[in-house]
């Protein structure tokens, strides 16, 4: 889900990117052409395809990451590339080179290719015959500084964007938003790949009486200590998801021989560690629904519910499993 919310981001930026570069470097392949600079002519318009090709191929192949790294080099080559070739009539490019890194790839990243790039173009052009190295050096520092703080500080934003439209408040745990998501996801996985997921819903057993007893706060609190049992006992590609009140749902991407045992063995563990202040044990019913062919995110989660009920139905304290 959090990758999917950054890659549909970035591909829009890199489709944004192309539409300026192209606009931005085509007319000059026309005025290097008709000033007899063929060279120039053709490692600007070698650029425009370069980009076009790369950010197509993001579009269509989804490697977003990869390829915006791969785009920010080829840029950052471009420009030292035409400065070399170009000298001084080119210089200016270095710019809105030096700063769209940033919009490509990580802070750091951005920052280590601008310097690469940056050196190369001090070594191996010529254009300091015309204009100050001291002047290039400290105005493309302050440049790349800017930028990588600026960009640093957009991404924690963007984090923790994502962090409050993917996680629940309270718990710490996962929320539905997240959980629908994931379980789309789950299911084309499934579908694909012939993978048995295991969709479980979990609810603590008899909650309104520890509210009632002692207090919301503590109900607050028994909810968060249970997420951290639950989690702390959870694989790596499990996910827990705070599914409503006390209610939570674990969905388990890769089952083993043995789900009972696992399912069981989680149950009794949260049931041994998860008390009331006063020491006295917390109990969960689980209603588990594995994934069949032609399961919805809606059908699953019915299943679930539907084994919940029974569980509660049998005296609590119980695992049911859906047929
Ligand atoms: P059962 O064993 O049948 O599940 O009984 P239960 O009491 O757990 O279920 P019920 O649906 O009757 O009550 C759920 C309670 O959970 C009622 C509601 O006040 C409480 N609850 C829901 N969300 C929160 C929350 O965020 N914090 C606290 N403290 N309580 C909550
Ligand atoms: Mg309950
Ligand atoms: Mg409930």
């Amino acid at each position: 889900m959090i990758n999917q919310l950054q890659e549909k981001y970035q591909l829009s930026l890199l489709l944004l990117l192309s539409a300026v570069a192209v606009l931005g470097i085509f007319p000059f392949v026309v005025i290097r052409y008709l000033a007899g600079n063929i060279v120039a002519a053709i490692i600007d318009m070698m650029l425009i395809l370069g980009i076009i090709s790369l950010v197509a191929y993001a579009y269509y192949s989804k490697k977003i990451r990869i390829l915006s790294a791969v785009i920010a080099v080829f840029i950052n080559t471009g420009v030292v590339i035409i400065v070399i070739a170009n000298g001084i009539d080119s210089f200016l490019w270095i710019y809105p080179v030096f700063a769209s890194t940033f919009i490509l790839v990580k802070p750091v990243e951005a920052f280590c290719i601008n310097v690469v790039a940056g050196i190369s173009i001090v070594e191996l052009s010529d254009v300091f015959n015309t204009i100050s190295e001291e002047s290039f050096i400290v105005t493309t520092s302050m440049l790349s500084l800017s930028a990588f703080v600026y960009a640093s500080h957009g991404l924690k934003q963007f984090h923790l964007l994502e962090t409050l439209n993917t996680v629940d408040a309270l718990t710490g745990a996962f929320n539905r938003r997240a959980m629908r998501s994931d379980m789309t996801a789950a299911i084309s996985n499934a579908e694909r790949n012939g993978i048995k997921h295991l969709l479980a819903i979990l609810d603590l057993d008899y909650f309104k009486m520890v509210n009632d007893k002692y207090g919301h706060a503590v109900g607050d609190k028994v909810l968060q200590d249970f997420v951290t049992i639950a989690t702390s006992h959870i694989r790596k590609y499990d996910r827990l998801y705070r599914f409503g009140g006390e209610e939570f749902v674990l969905l388990i991407p890769e089952v083993s021989d043995q789900p009972d045992v696992f399912i069981n063995n989680l149950r009794t563990t949260i049931k041994k560690e998860l008390t009331t202040p006063d020491g006295k044990e917390i109990t969960v019913s689980f209603g588990v629904a594995s994934w069949v062919p032609g399961t919805t995110a809606d059908t699953w989660l019915q299943r679930a519910d539907e084994a919940l009920y029974l569980a509660k139905a049998k005296g609590r304290d119980c695992a049911v499993f859906s047929n």
